[in-house]
């Protein structure tokens, strides 16, 4: 199939030549031309498969007709990241240059006032995060009534952040008679009720499944223990990669992400971060400086990287197994887009057992492991985290000394390891130092890293709803934490009241 069979109009086929697409690709072919005809669509795509240009082409087609009213913009399109909203935007840029139409941004982390200006000039296109829309929306600044197309993209996204609720919300507030348009990469039970209850017989198009994994990408599963091991073996990773460019890496907590970053920093690497409590300057600056060149590593959250169209990554380093075997294969598919070759390669210790197992049934095949298995691995260093410790203190002492004891005798018996990684510790940062390099015993509770930079209160305002625990930022602080000033410690001696004389 071609693109001029598939109604399109002149202005957007010159666009889809200009971008120098040769045919549509199978979303495309099947979703756009009932999507012209005005039928509600039900598409079953992950990042990656086209499906940006799927719904971009056919609006743009149907824009032709019509002016946007002030306030009252004439389709909205959903995303459940910022990032992604300013995807789509630059997809409008690309695909409508032969349009004048007016695209808004609404999304979190930016000024209010900017994104007012446009609304009130009237938006023919406007992209948003359902948060910073239901904001304007209670603000009264913006009216739902003429929304002729309605977007919801990445639904199964949405639903892990905790948006359903105002995406219900929002296909209330658009006219009974709008055209939605529907992508989803999966379709657990919830999003099947949203689409019963929201669309209007739908054409159900269905690409890839969203378990497979594309051939271009080679897999790979290598040994560590945790933390700062897995940063060294990360280090190592890259410095000995082959064909490198490049590479995305998956931490599975925002606080790892912060750790991570400023560990490969410290070790010379040209690395960025980008994790959903960033503010958004911050986020578009990372990603920025990683599209240009200027940074070569971009350590992620599986919230903010979802759905990233960076076309040329060379590798993705999983420095923490997935617990939900589908974020391994919306990972992976960063590298080997379109057409070109990747590689992805995944850290695992031993108690990612259960994870790697699920991974590989989802994707139908094993992936396979590459240098020294556990048993020739070094032995752990004896750094427990704090949550790590915790869990060993839960009635497990005799047991836990007796193997620490056992260990402390393996690691005599090895003494030329010791001195190597102690200097290792040390080089990891400020934790490591000190106590741990004196021989700190392997109970004595390491003192936690240090936190991320604190984030700014965020517009992604579902992103604080109840999520997956992958993304949370560990135990909560109760009270003032160890933040306790002196003065609240001191002892109060409490004198008995004078009474008043009669
Ligand atoms: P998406 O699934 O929308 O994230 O698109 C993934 C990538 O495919 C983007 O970089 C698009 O520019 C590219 N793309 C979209 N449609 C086509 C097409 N028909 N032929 C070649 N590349 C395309």
């Amino acid at each position: 199939m071609k693109f001029d069979e598939l109604g399109l109009s002149e202005k957007v086929l010159a666009a889809v030549q200009a971008a120098g697409y040769a045919n549509p690709t199978p979303i495309q072919a099947q979703a756009i031309p009932p999507a012209l005809q005005g039928r509600d669509i039900l598409g079953i795509a992950q990042t990656g498969t086209g499906k940006t240009a799927a719904f971009t082409l056919p609006m743009l087609s149907r824009l032709e007709q019509g002016r946007a009213r002030a306030r009252v913009p004439r389709t909205l399109i959903l995303e459940p990241t910022r990032e992604l909203a300013a995807q789509v935007e630059e997809s409008f840029a690309k695909y409508g240059v032969n349009h004048k139409l007016n695209v808004a941004l609404l999304i979190g982390g930016v000024s209010f006032g900017d994104q007012e200006t446009k609304i009130m000039r009237g938006a023919d296109v406007l992209i948003a995060t359902p948060g910073r829309l239901l904001d304007f929306f209670d603000r009264g600044k913006l009216l739902l009534t003429g929304i002729e197309i309605l977007v919801i993209d990445e639904a199964d996204r949405m639903l892990d952040m905790g948006f359903i609720p105002d995406i219900e919300r929002v296909c209330k507030l658009v006219p009974f008679t709008r055209q939605t348009l529907f992508f989803s990469a999966t379709m657990p039970p919830e999003i099947t009720r949203l689409t019963e209850a929201f669309l209007h017989n739908p054409v159900r198009v269905e690409v890839a499944r969203a378990a497979t994994t594309a051939s271009t990408i080679r897999q790979a599963l290598v040994a560590s223990h945790g933390h700062a091991e897995k940063r060294e073996t990360l280090r190592k990773l890259i410095r000995g990669a082959d064909n490198f460019k490049n590479a995305i890496i998956f931490c599975n907590r925002k606080r790892d992400v912060a750790i991570l970053h400023r560990s490969l920093t410290k070790h010379g690497f040209s690395a960025g971060a980008l994790h959903g409590d960033m503010d958004q300057l911050a986020r578009m600056a990372s990603l920025d400086a990683f599209k240009n060149g200027d940074v070569s590593l971009l350590v992620c959250s599986d919230v903010a990287a979802r759905g990233l169209d960076i076309p040329d990554v060379s590798h993705v380093f999983n420095f923490d197994v997935p617990t939900h075997s589908e974020d391994y294969v919306h990972r992976i598919g960063r590298t080997g887009r379109a057409g070109r070759s990747g590689v992805a390669i995944t850290i695992a210790t031993e108690d990612d057992a259960k994870y790697v197992d699920q991974i590989q049934s989802l994707i139908g095949k094993a992936i396979e492991w590459e240098g020294p298995g556990f048993d020739e691995l070094p032995p752990p260093l004896e750094t427990p985290r704090p949550h790590e410790h915790r869990r060993g203190a839960k009635g497990d002492r005799a047991g836990r000394s007796e193997r620490s004891r056992g260990e402390r005798g393996r690691r005599a018996e090895r003494g030329d390891h010791r001195q190597e990684r102690v200097e290792r510790i040390e080089a990891e940062g400020p934790v490591a130092k000190g106590p741990v390099a004196m021989g700190r015993p392997a109970h004595a509770p390491r003192r936690p890293e240090a936190p991320p930079p604190r984030a700014r209160p965020t517009d992604e305002r579902r992103d604080r709803r109840p999520r997956r625990h992958h993304e949370d930022d560990g135990p909560p602080v109760i009270g003032l934490g160890d933040h306790v000033p002196s003065f609240l410690l001191r002892p109060v001696t409490l004198r008995p009241a004078k009474v008043a004389e009669e």
